[in-house]
């Protein structure tokens, strides 16, 4: 597949030439043609699989086709990230990829002066990205007028209603036009993002990419079955094994993540906790800490794990199984980076025996079960016996009784 097959105009298949891009990633290939026809699109998809230039690409060409004049310059394509630092990523995308074609890119976000920002509107702007709180301050302003977008981002949606945008998401969805192009992408589609999807797209190409597929199938997985209320005892069993050189925990939960940690630090295993609530000088402290190798044990929930790029991570291991089956997949790709073998443990009490048949529909397959553990589950799996890896024997955690056990 190459760009020119999807449709891509000359004028910008040489800048992604310049740029080294040989040939258009999976979600590329799916969403250039159909975005370029015009169509809604449902992108299931995170950061890194090269999504920006998949609703980038098209925008440009749509946009360069009409090129403005200097005099009228509305906003005709919008953009909306959840953080700083994905719209100034944004913009900076549009920019590369656009910079062979006379359109302008901004971005507004909070945490900065507004003053730059205005100043850069009034210039004139054909592409707008922008963070929710920043985008409705300036508009209440009339800094920003929305009623000549032709097309609209909700780019990471999951993670803007984990940050509480919903309200924000609505009233910028009623300022711009009704017959737009709208493109939605999200690294998980958890119920209330396919309601959003509902309300926001209209007949849309749905697209699902499974982006930690690699990751999936180099990272060594194995479930144990094994009730709440001895997941930490399991877990500071397991953690004994030095051979889990870096591991990060992930609980359901920001309290969990705290005690989880806690109860480690007493006994005797150096473990910190990080999660939202916690302010950011002391995220980015442990965070340091934990990528130096000085904290060996990280626990994390979810919010706080998303782009956590940590290199060697020996370990993860899902104290509590996630709601959604994609936030797994997520999750074990912080191991085995780049090729490197990792290895990815999950606990699973009986009251999530569910949430792990999804991951395994989503997986195409069966994750090994480890039976050979201090604190079997009473209830085994139906079909146990069927899924007892066979290499069982290459994974290393020592089968030691611990000391607290009667
Ligand atoms: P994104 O998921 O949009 O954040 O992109 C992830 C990275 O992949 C960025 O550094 C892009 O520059 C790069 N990228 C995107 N598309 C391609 C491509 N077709 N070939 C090579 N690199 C790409």
């Amino acid at each position: 597949m190459t760009f020119h097959k999807l449709g891509v105009i000359k004028l910008l298949r040489k800048t992604l030439h310049k740029e080294g891009y040989e040939a258009p990633t999976p979600i590329q290939q799916q969403a250039i043609r159909p975005a370029i026809d015009g169509r809604d699109i449902l992108g299931c998809a995170q950061t890194g699989t090269g999504k920006t230039a998949a609703f980038a690409l098209p925008i440009l060409q749509r946009l360069n086709a009409a090129a403005p004049g200097d005099k009228h310059r509305p906003i005709r394509a919008l953009i909306i990230t959840p953080t700083r630092e994905l719209a100034a990523q944004v913009a900076e995308s549009f920019r590369t990829y656009g910079r062979q074609t006379p359109l302008r890119a901004a971005v507004v976000h909070g945490g900065v002066r507004k003053g730059p920002q205005i100043k850069a509107l009034k210039h004139g702007v054909d592409v707008l990205v922008a963070t929710p709180g920043r985008l409705l301050d300036l508009m209440g302003d009339r800094h920003v007028k929305l009623d000549r977008v032709e097309v609209l981002v909700l780019d990471e949606a999951d993670r803007m209603l984990d940050m509480g945008f919903i309200e924000d998401i609505r009233k910028i969805v009623a300022a711009v036009p009704d017959d737009r192009q709208t493109m939605l992408f999200s690294a998980t589609i958890p119920p209330r993002i396919k309601s959003l999807a509902d309300w926001v797209l209209h007949d849309p190409e749905e697209i699902r990419i499974a982006p930690e597929a690699p990751a999936a199938e180099t990272v060594e997985q194995r479930i144990y079955l094994v009730e709440a209320r001895n997941k930490q005892a399991l877990l500071e069993h397991l953690l004994a094994d030095e051979d889990v050189t870096r591991a990060l925990i992930f609980t359901r939960t920001k309290i969990k993540a705290d005690r989880v940690a806690e109860r480690l630090s007493a006994a005797g295993i150096e473990a910190k906790a990080m999660h939202s609530d916690k302010p950011q000088n002391v995220r980015k402290r442990r965070l340091e800490r934990f990528k130096s190798g000085r904290t060996r044990v990280l626990v994390a929930s979810d919010i706080a794990a998303r782009g956590l790029d940590v290199e060697d991570i020996s370990h993860v291991i899902n104290f509590d199984l996630p709601d959604e089956a994609e936030v797994y997949v997520h999750r074990i790709g912080r191991t085995g980076r780049a090729g490197a073998g990792g290895q990815a443990i999950s606990f699973c009490g009986i009251e999530e025996r569910e949430k792990l048949d999804a991951i395994e529909r989503l997986l195409g397959r069966n994750v090994g079960v480890i039976t050979d553990h201090p604190f079997p589950s009473p209830l085994p799996r139906r079909d146990q016996q069927e899924q007892r890896p066979r290499g069982l024997g290459r994974f290393r955690i020592r089968s030691k009784r611990p000391r607290r056990l009667r």
